[in-house]
């Protein structure tokens, strides 16, 4: 058995908080690797390009998705979003880990291609908050504000294909519960294929720290 990586796609409601999630647990766990995606969304202040995005603009995006580059993409809010394939080739090659913040069409298509992976949606407490939630972040118009909040409604209608559901109300019992996920299934025997020979290992057992 070889160690695999964990594919780790995290969706949520634009506002919820899930790059304040990520970031927690990239921080706390830097052996995962973030996908950054391309898309022909505008860059937000702060944001930087190849670290957040890749920014595009909508003629490279249909020229990169005709030729296949994507292995997920799809338009959200008025913008094209869309995961590079290689990139998640690169990590079930070479078992490292691997988180994606994209939307409920994108985790439904890897759910289906990939056949790995652990699905995680984050809910916001409720639709007032999440409104809330992106005035203060004050990083899109009203107008943009107002369809984020519409169509967090047809996101959550989506949430049963997930695996885990998180409501992101406190931060940190939120940033526990992400946690919590992740090391359970890392105890998956996929994760530590060298285990029993370890165990089991007698010159371990006899110059070993058990030994008196
Ligand atoms: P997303 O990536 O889902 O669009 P962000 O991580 O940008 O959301 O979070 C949106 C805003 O909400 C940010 O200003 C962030 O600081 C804030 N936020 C995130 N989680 C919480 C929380 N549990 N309670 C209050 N504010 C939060
Ligand atoms: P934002 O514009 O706030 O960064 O992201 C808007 C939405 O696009 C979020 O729900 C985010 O998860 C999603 N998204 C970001 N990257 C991708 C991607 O590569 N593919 C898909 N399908 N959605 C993405």
């Amino acid at each position: 058995m070889t160690a695999k990586g964990l594919l780790l796609t995290i969706s949520a409601p634009s506002g919820t908080g899930k790059s304040t999630l990520i970031n927690m647990l990239i921080r706390d766990h830097p052996e995962f690797g973030f996908s950054v995606s391309y898309t022909t969304r505008h860059a937000r202040p702060g944001e930087i390009n190849g670290k957040d995005y890749f920014f595009v603009d909508h003629e490279e995006f249909v020229s990169l998705r005709d030729s296949n580059f994507f292995a997920e993409w799809a338009q959200v809010h008025g913008n094209y979003y869309g995961t590079p394939r290689q990139k998640i080739l690169d990590a079930l090659d070479s078992g490292h880990s691997l988180i994606f913040d994209i939307d409920v069409q994108g985790a439904a298509q890897l759910k289906e291609n990939l056949n790995t992976g652990v699905f995680i949606f984050i809910f916001p407490p409720s639709l007032k908050v999440l409104e809330k939630r992106l005035l203060k972040r004050g990083t899109d118009d009203p107008d943009t504000v107002r369809k984020r909040v519409h169509n967090a409604g047809q996101e959550i209608s989506r949430s049963e294909l997930f695996d885990f559901w998180i409501v992101n109300d406190n931060l940190l019992e939120a940033y526990n519960d992400l946690k919590s996920i992740v090391r359970a299934e890392k105890l998956r025997p996929c994760f530590s294929p060298g285990l029993p020979d370890r165990i089991m290992d007698f010159k371990h057992g006899v110059h070993g720290e058990h030994e008196v």
